[in-house]
């Protein structure tokens, strides 16, 4: 028997025209668009405005793929961990971390990831899959209404600083945001999502043209190429003088300020001369550096520096006229922190 198709693989339009195609009136698409992703109804019985002849028409054609938050995990921090189970069975993680004000989503865009970072547990999982467009958007979903029930507040923010690498899902991470911000969908603000990327210069180039008007947050952890590259290691094909070049483009055709997400670790980039190299990578355009606390994985070969050097780097950027955060971790006692997700509640 043919598997049936996804009905939210179909755009409002092609649903609008499969409706006219069986002789029936195009806004019935529309219909069926708006229980799909505005209401997220898991099932065409849900679809109260249809006839009953139309739902079982379209369940005999069709299905609705869906995530199932299999273990919700809750922070001592208030911060929240889903572990979510594709439609095949594989399994992602995306967290909920609130603040006094806001509620930030962090979702994955791919099971496992493309690259390879040594300090990352999700690198060890390696790429399996692309994350769907409505993957992606079910996983903000099932955040937003955790963040109503805990939080009686709706989500602030969404960052795609989860398991996998965004841009190398472009497309799909695209037609994500595309959702999340239309008013077919969540009608989110897109100055509210952040695409955080290790910096993959050619779609960094892509996501200007592209004109979403999202912010961009880029993992460098270092601004020297022989260190980046032995803790990131595609920087030897992907070096800093490319991303650099990107990151130029990418400002001069958004004027957006660009974050970079930066760990200080032991032996590795604690020395002046470290931070001399950020502070210089950081004057081509408006820069904002935020330091993350590091959570280590388990076999203990990075170390996060000690406080002495995290408030030299605080110093020197700042008297640089650099923006400097320092940003502790939330939920490390469920490994829901940065660099810690990695399918361990499902292993
Ligand atoms: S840090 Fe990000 S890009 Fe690097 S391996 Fe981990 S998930 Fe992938």
């Amino acid at each position: 028997m043919a598997l049936k198709k996804d009905i939210r693989s179909l755009s409002k339009e092609e649903l609008r025209s499969f409706f006219t195609s069986i002789g029936q009136q195009a806004y019935r698409g529309n219909q069926v668009y708006e229980w799909l992703w505005k209401k997220s109804v898991h099932s065409f019985d849900d679809m109260t405005n249809l006839t009953k002849e139309q739902r079982a028409m379209l369940a005999d054609k069709y299905v609705i793929n869906h995530i199932r938050v299999d273990q919700m995990q809750r922070s001592s921090d208030g911060t929240v961990k889903n572990a979510v189970r594709l439609h095949d069975g594989l399994i992602v993680e995306s967290v909920l971390i609130p603040t006094d004000t806001r509620s930030t989503a962090c979702v994955s865009s791919q099971v496992g990831c493309s690259l390879d970072c040594k300090f990352c547990a999700t690198a060890r999982l390696k790429r399996m899959r692309n994350l769907n467009p409505d993957e992606i958007y079910d996983q903000v979903v099932a955040l937003d209404k955790e963040s109503r029930h805990f939080y009686g507040r709706p989500l602030s923010n969404i960052v795609f600083m989860g398991m996998g690498e965004p841009l190398m899902n472009y497309k799909n991470v695209v037609q994500a945001v595309n959702l999340i911000t239309s008013d077919d969908g969540l009608g989110m603000s897109p100055k509210r999502i952040t695409i955080s990327t290790s910096g993959v210069p050619k779609m960094i180039r892509q996501l200007a043209d592209e004109g979403l008007k999202v912010k961009l947050a880029v993992s460098l952890h270092s601004a020297i190429d022989d260190i980046r590259t032995e803790i990131m290691p595609f920087n030897a094909k992907m070096d800093l003088g490319q991303l650099r070049s990107s990151l130029e483009y990418w400002y001069s055709k958004t004027k957006s300020r660009i974050t970079y997400e930066y760990v200080v670790w032991e032996g590795i980039n604690d020395k002046g001369s470290d931070i001399e190299a950020l502070i210089e990578f950081c004057r081509f355009a408006p820069a904002k550096v935020n330091l993350i606390e590091y959570n280590p994985i388990d076999d203990g070969l990075y170390v996060q520096a000690d406080d002495q050097v995290i408030k030299a780097y605080v110093k020197a950027l700042e008297s640089n006229g650099i923006t400097v955060t320092v940003r502790r971790s939330r939920g490390k006692d469920i490994d829901a922190a940065c660099g810690q997700l990695a399918n361990k509640s499902t292993a």
